[in-house]
C-alpha cells in the first residue's frame, strides 16, 4: 500500500498513473491525432463545460476548421455561430484572436513554451500547461477545476481557490506532484480523476487510488473542499427585447458591440422597461410601431447578474423602419432560411417562438 507524503511525490503520481492505465479516458476525439491545435481547441471548449457537451462542438469545429489557418481566416460571425450554445462567448472571440496570432506571429505553429502559450489570447497558465504537457510532453503542471478539487481535498487546503493565497498553495502542490515522465498521461489522469471520481458531490472515494492519503476523506469532510466562492446576491437587470417583424416575415437583429455580454453576437434591439414603448422605439431606433404584443418575462442568468427579458413582438407601420441603426449593425433575419450568424442562446429561443407565432 503506498504511503503518501510530500517528501515522496512519486507515490502520488505513480498511483494516479496506474489508475489511469486501467480506467482513464483514452477515446475522446481530441485524444486522437494529438496536436497542439486540437488540444488547445478542446481545452478552451472544456473551460466551465462538460465533456459530453463539448464533443459535438469539437467535432464540428475540426471538420470546418481542420487546421489553425482555417480558423484564423474564417469570418468571426461563422466562428460565433459554431460556438452558439457553448456560452461564455469571450472564449470564442479569444479563440479566433488566438488562431490569428498563432498564424501571424508563429507561422501557424503553437510555441513550445508555457510562457509563450500563456501569452496568447484566452490562454491562462493552466490551459498553457495542458497544451504543453498533453501535446508536447513538456513538464508543466495544470490547475483546472478538476485538479483544484482533487488537490484541495487531498491536502484539505482551506480557502476559496480564487483567493491568491489558496491558489498559490494549490499551484505549489500541482507542481510538486507533476512527474517528469509520462506527463501527458498524468495530466489527462488528473482531469479524469476529478471528473470521474473526485466529483463535486458524493465523490467515489472507495475507487480512488490516492484515498489512503486523502485528508478530507480521513475526516469525512470531502464536501468542505474546495471552499466555495463567498456568495453574493446577484443583481437583476431588466430589459425589453423587440421582435420587430417586417412584411416579408423577417425579424430585425442588431449586432452587439464587441465588448460586454454576448459581445459580437447578433441580438434583438433592446429598450429599457420604464418609458412608454412606442415613444422609446421612435427616439432610440427611429422606428414607429403600428402595434405590439408583450410576452411573458424570461430570465437569463449570467455569472454576475440576472437578466429579466420582456420580449415584445412589434409591428412597424409602412415607412416606419429603423432610421437610426447603422446598416452594418442591423439586418433583417430570414427565419425560414437563417443566415450563418452567432446568436445568443435566449435570442435563438425567442426567434423559434416567434417563428411559431407567425
Ligand atoms: S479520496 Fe475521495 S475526496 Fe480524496 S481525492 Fe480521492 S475521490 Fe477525492
Amino acid at each position: 500500500m503506498p504511503s503518501f507524503s510530500e517528501e515522496h511525490p512519486r507515490q502520488f503520481s505513480d498511483a494516479v498513473l496506474a489508475w489511469f492505465d486501467q480506467h482513464g479516458r483514452k477515446n475522446l476525439p481530441w485524444q486522437q491525432d494529438i496536436s497542439p491545435y486540437r488540444v488547445w481547441l478542446s481545452e478552451v471548449m472544456l473551460q466551465q463545460t462538460q465533456v459530453a457537451t463539448v464533443i459535438p462542438y469539437f467535432e464540428n469545429f475540426i471538420s470546418r476548421f481542420p487546421a489553425v489557418e482555417d480558423l484564423a481566416t474564417a469570418p468571426e460571425d461563422e466562428v460565433l455561430q459554431l460556438w452558439s450554445g457553448l456560452g461564455y462567448y469571450a472564449r470564442a472571440r479569444n479563440l479566433h484572436k488566438c488562431a490569428k496570432t498563432v498564424v501571424d506571429k508563429y507561422q501557424g505553429v503553437f510555441p513550445a513554451s508555457v510562457e509563450e502559450l500563456a501569452d496568447l489570447p484566452g490562454i491562462g497558465r493552466s490551459t498553457a500547461g495542458a497544451i504543453a504537457a498533453i501535446s508536447m510532453s513538456i513538464h508543466a503542471p495544470i490547475l483546472d477545476g478538476n485538479v483544484k478539487r482533487v488537490l484541495a481535498r487531498f491536502h484539505a487546503v482551506a480557502g476559496w481557490p480564487g483567493q491568491s493565497k489558496t491558489q498559490k498553495e494549490l499551484w505549489r502542490l500541482a507542481e510538486l506532484y507533476t512527474p517528469k515522465e509520462r506527463v501527458a498521461d498524468y495530466t489527462q489522469a488528473m482531469m479524469d480523476m476529478g471528473a470521474m471520481l473526485c466529483v463535486r458531490s458524493r465523490p467515489l472515494c472507495d475507487l480512488c487510488p490516492i484515498a489512503d492519503g486523502c485528508v478530507a476523506k480521513a475526516n469525512n469532510e470531502q464536501s468542505l473542499y474546495p471552499q466555495p466562492k463567498p456568495r453574493k446576491e446577484l443583481p437583476v437587470r431588466s430589459v425589453r427585447m423587440l421582435l420587430v417583424v417586417n412584411e416579408q416575415g423577417e425579424v430585425l437583429l442588431r449586432k452587439r458591440p464587441p465588448q460586454g455580454i454576448w459581445g459580437g453576437l447578433w441580438s434583438l434591439p433592446e429598450l429599457s422597461v420604464e418609458p412608454e414603448l412606442e415613444e422609446q422605439a421612435e427616439t432610440d431606433t427611429g422606428m414607429s410601431l403600428s402595434g405590439y404584443e408583450e410576452w411573458s418575462q424570461v430570465r437569463h442568468t449570467f455569472s454576475h447578474f440576472h437578466l429579466d427579458i420582456t420580449p415584445v413582438k412589434a409591428f412597424v407601420s409602412q415607412g416606419g423602419y429603423p432610421q437610426l441603426l447603422e446598416p452594418e449593425q442591423a439586418l433583417w433575419y430570414n427565419l425560414d432560411q437563417p443566415p450563418a450568424l452567432g446568436l445568443a442562446a435566449p435570442v435563438s429561443r425567442l426567434l423559434k417562438k416567434l417563428q411559431k407565432s407567425l
